[in-house]
């Protein structure tokens, strides 16, 4: 069975291979057909279709890559909102509010656990995410990472072990015993369920050794690597993600010179995630430096009960633009292809031949309007392998 899809008013592909050759590849007046198995497998003008087995029309509006949402923390209970209103009366944002969560997920059941997931990837869906990581990081017990990566494998298109987010209290006075337990033991039980090992490398989290110690142990067992750094201040975070290959060094709000070339020269991806700097009142990081130095960009929500409670990539498009100074353009790619290779993926986060059929449809003739219109709920259906319209959320949407 095919599927035209037609009446798209503006395409985004990003591949300058299509369109005007731009880096968004952008056709006016497209039409695509996806095959039986959730690939595309023609573009072009929508004068010059081939026939389907069935058409749909979108009448004019908007169709891009869906978003690649390549940093979240989604295995938690309970929230922060007393932390928030605290911190917009004045309190400065620290990690320590960690510990806060991870009592209350500690607490939890996994019933409850499993239905805040579902709630979260619900929302990410709904508005135009069609591929996501999550995070562990709330457990900081062998069996309570292990319970979360497990949990998050249902939910989640790659999986990160984040046991080094933060010391738990029962460990405070010997920090590096924790980080024997999560380089032996917690690696050992959740490796099976994970794609990627995270350590929160940040004054009052993890120092550079600590930091060190668990990536040689990832390495080991030949798990990816990503790295929460530069977050609060500068520090040796992105110097180590380089190192190591890193597939990403998440935050970078606070760079060297030495730090921006580093990332412009290695394949780590440089994520950034504004929905942080808005939440927390902080300095956003310079963008305009790591792109005019050549290094590839992402753009995340880090949806967390703490820092960041936003599930929306829209809204980190239109901060990204107003905020860091991306072209809206820029922003459209680093929250599509470069979460896409944040993640390693070269089939999602665009829509040229042969990629999956991920997109969203949006009530706008243009994608500019994802800056233009910020908070808006511009994303009118979402489809996976161009097969399932997901405008209806009762739950989980599971892959096809
Ligand atoms: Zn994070």
């Amino acid at each position: 069975m095919t599927n035209l899809f037609t009446g798209i008013g503006q395409l985004v592909v990003n591949d300058p291979g299509y369109g005007d050759g731009s880096p968004l590849g952008i056709v006016d007046d497209a039409a695509f057909v996806v095959g039986d198995d959730g690939r595309i497998e023609w573009i072009g003008a929508a004068s010059s279709a081939p026939e389907a087995d069935a058409v749909v029309d979108f009448d004019g509006r908007a169709v891009i890559p869906g978003f690649v949402d390549s940093h979240a923390h989604l295995v938690f209970a309970g929230d922060r909102a007393g932390e928030f209103a605290a911190r917009m009366s004045g309190r400065p944002y620290t990690a320590g509010g960690i510990r806060t969560t991870v009592a209350a997920t500690r607490a939890a059941s996994d019933d409850v656990l499993q239905a805040n997931l579902r709630r979260l990837t619900a929302e990410m869906r709904r508005q135009g995410t069609t591929t996501l990581e999550c995070k562990s990081g709330y457990g900081l017990t062998v069996d309570d990472e292990q319970r979360s990566v497990t949990l998050a494998r249902d939910f989640a298109d790659a999986v990160t072990l984040l046991g080094a987010h933060v010391v738990p209290p029962e460990y405070a006075d010997r920090p590096d015993e924790y980080v024997d337990l999560v380089r032996g033991p917690m690696l050992d039980a959740c490796a099976a369920d994970i794609d990627y090992v995270d350590v929160f490398c940040e004054k009052g989290a993890f120092d550079a050794d600590q930091t060190r110690a668990v990536l040689d142990a990832a390495r080991a067992r030949e798990l990816g690597i990503r790295l929460h750094a530069n977050q609060l201040g500068e520090g040796p975070g992105v110097q180590i993600a380089v190192e190591y290959g890193a597939a990403s060094a998440d935050h970078c709000t606070h760079l060297s010179d030495a730090d921006v070339e580093s990332l412009a020269s290695s394949t780590t991806v440089a994520t950034l995630l504004p929905g942080v700097e808005f939440s927390t009142r902080s300095p956003y990081p310079d963008a305009r430096k790591l792109l005019d130095a050549g290094a590839t960009v992402a753009l995340a929500t880090d949806c967390n009960p703490g820092s960041c409670y936003t599930s929306s990539m829209p809204l980190c498009i239109a901060l990204a633009v107003r905020e860091m100074h991306m072209t809206p353009a820029e922003a459209l790619l680093a929250a599509t292809r470069g979460g896409a290779a944040a993640l390693g993926r070269d089939d999602v986060g665009r829509l040229a031949l042969g990629a999956r059929a991920d997109f969203a449809v949006l009530n706008a003739p243009s994608y500019l309007h994802l800056a233009y219109r910020p908070g808006v709920p511009l994303v009118d259906t979402v489809w996976m392998g161009g097969a399932i319209p997901c405008h209806t959320y009762g739950g989980h949407v599971a892959y096809p």
